[in-house]
């Protein structure tokens, strides 16, 4: 069994366009595809609404959604991120697992996420309030997370709003700080994260890792929740150009080089399909 908390160098990696027939053809699994939105679908932005999914990509998406499962999973709000990507058909996670809908819109909230909200409410008042001053700071509430994000704030205060961040994660005990690409979020600290939201999906929409390789691409720490999830069954794809070390077994540089994996993905499955078809 591989040793789940195994990392590797990123420039390490093999490079997942290089080697797909691998990733793909070398096992018979049919591939189930699960998707981080920033970062890996779009570039990062110094603004969060400025992430706007390109046309392009939104076509492979739909493209690659009608030959295999392709679903996203976010750290965004479940409402902003379909909004998003706005295809019908998929199944989405947002709030990093804790909020799914399937692809009729069904909602699916995770139970123990709710008896939270009220705590989320509570520390969402105290960031508000310790950092209205703080010019660059945006706090953003998704229904089961908080995320304080620091990019455009000036290096010099950047130090004072992580301090705010922890003093206030230290006054909420039910919740939990994640960092990521310059935001840190409070969650509810209950055993439920990217991971466990992968393997969810895949259960509700009977993709068992008997017949389904599941696939996630993602390029963010709490990626890395799901990157650990497959180290045994799946292939993890790590979008990144700098360095560091990672769970996943296969890298992308760019969004782009995600779209041309997925596009790539797409032509070897409707060409099997076809060869199925016509035998
Ligand atoms: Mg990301």
């Amino acid at each position: 069994m591989t040793d789940k908390t195994n990392t590797t160098d990123i420039s390490q990696l093999p490079n997942a366009l290089e080697h797909l027939d691998e990733i793909v053809l070398a096992d018979e699994r049919r591939p189930a595809v699960f998707l981080d939105y920033d970062g890996t679908l779009t570039p990062i932005v110094s603004r969060p609404q400025d992430a706007v999914l390109s046309d392009t990509m939104r076509a492979t998406l739909q493209r690659l959604a009608a030959l295999c499962a392709v679903a996203i999973v976010s750290g965004r709000d479940l409402a902003d991120v379909r909004k998003l990507v706005a295809l019908k058909g998929l199944w989405y996670a947002g709030s990093h697992g804790f909020d799914i809908a399937g692809p009729n819109g069904e909602c699916t909230e995770f139970q123990e996420g709710r008896r939270y909200l009220a705590e989320l409410d509570a520390a969402e008042q105290d960031l508000r309030g310790a950092l209205a001053n703080v010019e660059g700071c945006l706090v953003e509430r998704k229904r089961f997370s908080i995320a304080t994000h620091y990019r455009l704030v000036a290096p010099d205060n950047v130090e004072q709003v992580k301090n705010t961040v922890q003093r206030v994660h230290g006054q909420h005990a039910g919740l939990r700080l994640k960092d990521g690409k310059k935001v840190l979020e409070l969650q509810p600290d209950v055993d439920w994260d990217k991971g466990k939201a992968l393997r969810w999906l895949m259960q509700v929409q009977q993709l068992d890792a008997a017949h389904f390789v599941p696939i996630y691409i993602g390029d963010d720490v709490t990626d890395e929740d799901a990157f650990r999830e497959l180290a045994d069954d799946g292939v993890g794809i790590f979008v990144a150009q700098e360095t560091g070390v990672t769970r996943a077994t296969c890298r992308l540089d760019d969004p782009d080089a995600v779209q041309d994996f997925l596009n790539k993905l797409a032509d070897k499955l409707f060409e099997s399909q076809s060869w199925t078809d016509g035998s």
